[in-house]
């Protein structure tokens, strides 16, 4: 029998008195998605320190049908972390041990909890790279970056967190602990279970730990930040980087509007006649060993040869400077009005400048200001609209703003998700890219993981 829900919370903590077990905070009903409103309600918060602390959590839901939302770093942008549906929600803070780095091996294996900054730091000590890096990585950890397939600037070279992942330790409905994977580099023995759970945004089980692939991290990274006058200069440089064969490590852009709205405080040394603020920005790094990235360098400058003026530093303080510009972005945008809606929309390499010019349109429609950067790259887009949260009639248009971003980029042969996933907010969205069959079988999938419907209920819903 379901508990009432003022009595979740002491019956959990009765029956599993060795888990710490709490009320839920503000700070744990939502995530990063603020602009939305987005707030849930829960009546217990679960802070497990092993998987089988895990295991006891979702078995306990399962056998009195309450919903259960686990919670990474809450930094996610889709709201999937937001308990919509109330009952527990399962904060994986506590589960942040390193359990093993082999440097020698090019590997690790780390609990869900560990946040991305100190992965790559501890791999950057033992001069190793784990290459995912999604903004706000003091804060989102390796579960929550696995269970989106977060992805990153330099996803572009080096993949999303996916293509790192070798293998998990899981805990699946009804509450039992499940290895799919694991230290090995390949395996293809069994239907690929493991990916599967990658991006599932915890909606089929629960990531308690993970295998990690490292690589040796490359002596040099130089960037190069190039001004072009609009979005049909700029998007055709960032082809002309992959057209020159340079095999670039990341490659970004911000329109624009967005260089209007912070080009003021680029740390690059432009030429003073120059408004930066006026341009459309390509921000591209190459790395390698010294020779390669010197080469490849030159090669990047002379494929951006057609930009108003390039900026490209060698000093580390600079290039520092430079990244903690493009890495602070969403935080300046959103401090002009307050708040924004930011869709990561996706769209094929030779449709970018149709889904940049299309989105300013869709502000314009909607009388928002709207603005976008991104991993052009992988053209993909944070197509923005700044809004005040506190006038929910603006909110509400970005709202719509928004679903006509999905269909911009679903008409474009993209994709309305290629970093954050549906969460809450994309929710049914779907079947505007994918056809009812894969609808059905996303659906079965998701019954075969969890028959009661407990693990995030409303998140990633196909329809
Ligand atoms: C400033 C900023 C910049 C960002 N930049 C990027 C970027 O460049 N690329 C990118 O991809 N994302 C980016 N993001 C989004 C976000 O950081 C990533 O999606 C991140 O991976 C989420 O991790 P988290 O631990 O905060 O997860 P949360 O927000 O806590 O959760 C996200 C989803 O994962 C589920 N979940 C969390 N932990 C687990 C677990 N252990 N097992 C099962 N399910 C789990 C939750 O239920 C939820 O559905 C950015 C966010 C911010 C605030």
């Amino acid at each position: 029998m379901t508990p009432s829900p003022g009595a979740v919370q002491t019956a959990l903590a009765g029956a599993l008195p060795a888990i710490e077990i709490a009320g839920p905070g503000r700070a744990e009903l939502r995530d990063a998605t603020e602009a939305h409103g987005l707030c849930g309600h829960a009546d217990a918060l679960a802070l497990p320190r092993s998987a089988e602390e895990v295991a006891a959590v979702l078995a306990w839901c399962y056998e009195h049908d309450v919903a259960l939302t686990p919670r990474g770093g809450g930094t996610g942008f889709a709201g999937g972390a937001v308990p919509l549906q109330g009952g527990i929600v399962l904060d994986l803070r506590r589960m942040d041990r390193v359990r093993s780095l082999d440097p020698a091996l090019w590997r690790a294996e780390v609990e869900a909890g560990v946040t991305t900054a100190t992965l790559r730091r501890r791999a950057r000590e033992n001069g190793l790279l784990f290459a995912p890096d999604p903004g706000a990585a003091e804060q989102s950890q390796i579960g929550g970056n696995i269970a989106t397939n977060a992805g990153g600037p330099h996803t572009f070279k080096y993949g999303a967190t996916g293509a790192w992942v070798t293998g998990l330790e899981a805990v699946l409905a009804p509450g039992e602990i499940v290895r799919l994977g694991g230290a090995m580099r390949k395996d293809v023995a069994g239907y690929d279970l493991r990916s599967l759970l990658v991006g599932s945004e915890g909606t089929l089980g629960i990531v308690t730990a993970a295998w990690l692939r490292l690589i040796p991290a490359p002596a040099r990274a130089y960037p190069v930040l190039a001004l072009y006058p609009d979005a049909r200069a700029g998007t055709a440089a960032v082809r002309g980087i992959l057209a020159a064969g340079v095999e670039a490590s990341a490659i970004e852009y911000l329109d624009n509007a967005t260089m209007a709205l912070i080009g003021g405080g680029c740390p690059a040394a432009f030429d003073a006649t120059l408004d930066a603020t006026d341009s459309f920005a390509v921000l591209a790094e190459v790395d390698g060993d010294e020779e390669t990235a010197l080469r490849a360098r030159g090669d990047l400058l002379e494929a951006l040869g057609d930009a108003w003026e390039a900026y490209a530093p060698t000093a580390p303080e600079e290039i520092g400077a430079l990244w903690r510009w493009r890495a602070g972005i969403p935080y300046a945008v959103q401090a002009k009005r307050g708040g924004k809606l930011s869709e990561d929309i996706v769209v094929p390499l030779d449709r970018l400048e149709e889904a940049i010019v299309g989105a300013l349109e869709i502000g314009t429609r909607h009388s928002l200001d709207a603005c976008s950067w991104g991993h052009a790259g992988d053209g993909n887009l944070h197509a923005t609209m700044l809004v005040n949260p506190a006038d929910r009639k603006e909110v509400g248009r970005a709202e719509s703003a928004a679903k006509d971003l999905f269909e911009l980029a679903s008409g474009l042969g993209g994709s309305i998700s290629g970093e954050h996933g549906l969460g809450t907010v994309k929710s049914g969205h779907l079947g505007m890219q994918w056809e009812n069959r894969a609808l059905d079988l996303h659906e079965g999938v998701k019954r075969l993981f969890d028959p009661k419907g407990l693990l995030n209920p409303g998140t990633k819903a196909a329809r």
